[in-house]
């Protein structure tokens, strides 16, 4: 008889209130005057909240070879990790028109979030903000229990 595979392991987070919300993405608007975007004009921020209630900031890093180009998103996930934390909370990203996170950035981003139904995107909106879940911007994403079941492991 063929084992079941063991369900994904998932840890509930509570819900941003609206005061993290809104600090949240004051991060990313502040992270944005930092971006290197003088190809597209399109400047990013991006602030990550962790579990453990640390807010780490990244904006887009643009390059003459466009492939080499960096999301904000990415940028504050290497800085997340570089300080020490390995679970997402939130994200916030602040853009002009409210953009949500590319599809590259919700898989790296995914990677850090153990429960992708509770891990929330903030992005700005008319006179407060929008938030979605990661599973609700992309719900078959890619984890790292499908490789290690592909590998038999
Ligand atoms: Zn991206």
């Amino acid at each position: 008889m063929e084992t079941p595979p063991k369900a994904v392991k998932e840890s509930r987070l509570s819900p941003l209130s609206n005061e993290e919300a809104t600090n949240l993405l004051a991060s990313a608007k502040e992270a944005r005057e930092k971006a290197y975007a003088p190809y597209s004009m399109y400047k990013v921020g991006s602030a990550i909240l962790s579990k453990s209630g640390n807010i780490y900031e990244g904006a887009n890093i643009e390059n003459a070879s466009y492939g080499a180009t960096i999301c904000a998103e990415r940028v504050a996930l290497g800085n997340m990790i570089m300080g020490g934390d390995t679970e997402i909370r939130a994200v916030a990203v602040f853009t002009e028109d409210a953009g949500f996170p590319c599809g590259i950035c919700i898989q790296a981003l995914n990677e850090f979030a153990p429960d992708i139904k509770s891990c929330q995107i903030v992005v700005p909106s008319k006179g407060g903000f929008t938030v979605r879940t990661l599973d609700e911007l992309a719900p078959y994403l890619w984890r790292s229990e499908l490789v290690k079941k592909a590998k038999g492991k």
